[in-house]
């Protein structure tokens, strides 16, 4: 039985509880600081499988500016933040886009979507 206590600050809102973690054997077992059952269950998802939302850019062709910001649907495996970025950086669209179109469907077979985080006229269209 190893018991190890971790300090992290929740994330799933702007407050920021700065919450005491205790685990056994990789098991959350108590939680101090949170203000809300959301820091129990992000400790717990912290601790067992971490998450994070994906925000970067693709490449753009014809669009108003050379790069389209993009945004996960959901979290995504810790680990795997890098390895999207990196499918990421292959992917080229052409505009028009609009708001929330997928830009990458199922990334890296992890049943997340990649979608455009804003919408992006064609070039000539900027007037
Ligand atoms: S514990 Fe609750 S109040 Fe505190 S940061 Fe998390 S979601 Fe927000």
């Amino acid at each position: 039985m190893t018991v190890e206590k971790r300090t992290m600050n929740c994330i799933t809102c702007p407050m920021g509880c700065e919450m005491t973690v205790t685990i056994d054997d990789g098991i959350v077992i108590n939680v101090e600081g949170n203000s809300c059952l959301r820091g129990k269950k992000y400790a717990e998802v912290e601790v067992t499988a971490p998450k994070r939302m994906l925000t970067s850019t693709v490449k753009i062709k014809g669009g108003i500016l050379p790069l389209l910001p993009v945004v996960s649907q959901a979290p995504l495996p810790k680990e795997k933040i890098l390895a999207c970025a990196r499918e990421l950086r292959k992917i080229s669209v052409e505009a028009p886009i609009v708001l929330g179109q997928v830009i990458c469907g199922n990334i890296l077979g992890l049943g997340v979507n990649v979608i455009a985080a804003r919408s992006m006229k064609q070039e000539e269209q900027k007037v």
